[in-house]
């Protein structure tokens, strides 16, 4: 019975540090959007409000395997998250982050294609898509059934794949940023970056925006590889003259 308050305690714990950094970041995008665009958001309050209450349900979510796993770490040794930074070769922390990376990446890429078919769309999917366009707020705004699917990944990856607590930090942050600048409706990296040679591996807001323009293609999260790979890649949006009125297009996979 202690037991299970305690991993109660330690999922309402996270929920609360997973709320609470979403309503920061997205905040902060936000501001910064009203900041430099004034105009941009103006005509979406209600869909801001709708974005708000998904992401707040989804990281109710998130919290209850992070917070199941959490408890499991530090009391019972259930995850591979280590804390002293030599305890595996030093090489091992980019490789890490990387892998780490490109797993959560695979695993987003064909969930999101499977979103996409017509009977799952209507089910897990189309709440993320009702955003149009996404805003700064819905970068967790999900269905239940999506957001549980987003919620188990670093959970299961922290019990299988050995990672140094900063690493894992790192991926947290990159996972944060990347989810609330890809839908912010601007670009934040430079030109020569998105549409250099780099930009041709990477994902940013450019690229997943027109993955909301159009309802199919770009399913990656990261990287354009599995996209580019399997030929679901359908180039980058055009950001610098605002959102196109292609999104009336609803074209699925
Ligand atoms: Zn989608
Ligand atoms: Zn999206």
């Amino acid at each position: 019975m202690d037991y299970a308050l305690a991993i109660l305690a330690s999922a309402i714990a996270m929920t609360l540090i997973v709320g609470g950094r979403y309503l920061l970041s997205s905040g902060f995008f936000a501001w910064i959007t009203v900041r430099t665009r004034p105009g941009q958001y103006d005509k979406l309050k209600p869909q801001i409000g709708r974005e708000i209450r998904w992401s707040l349900l989804s990281a109710a979510i998130y919290g209850v395997p992070a917070g199941i796993v959490a408890w499991g770490w530090q009391n019972a040794g259930w995850t591979k998250i280590y804390t002293d930074p030599e305890m595996y070769p030093l090489w091992y922390l980019p490789v890490s982050l990387f892998l780490y990376l490109f797993l959560h990446d695979t695993w987003f890429y064909w969930t999101h294609r499977l979103f996409h078919r017509p009977r799952w769309f209507k089910v897990a999917h189309a709440v993320h898509h009702d955003s149009r366009p996404p805003t700064a707020w819905a970068a967790m705004s999900f269905h239940p059934v999506e957001a549980i699917s987003g919620a188990i990944v670093i959970p299961a990856l922290v019990i299988a794949i050995p990672i140094h607590v900063g690493v894992l930090g790192l991926v947290l942050l990159v996972m944060t940023v990347m989810g609330v600048s890809n839908h912010m409706g601007w670009e934040m990296f430079p030109r020569w970056l998105v549409q250099g040679r780099l930009g041709r591996w990477l994902i940013t807001a450019t690229h997943h925006e027109k993955h909301h323009e159009l309802y199919r293609g770009n399913y990656g999260l990261y990287f354009r590889f599995w996209d580019r790979v399997c030929g679901t890649d359908v180039g980058l949006a055009d950001l610098g003259s605002g959102f196109s009125a292609a999104g009336s297009q609803r074209v699925r996979d």
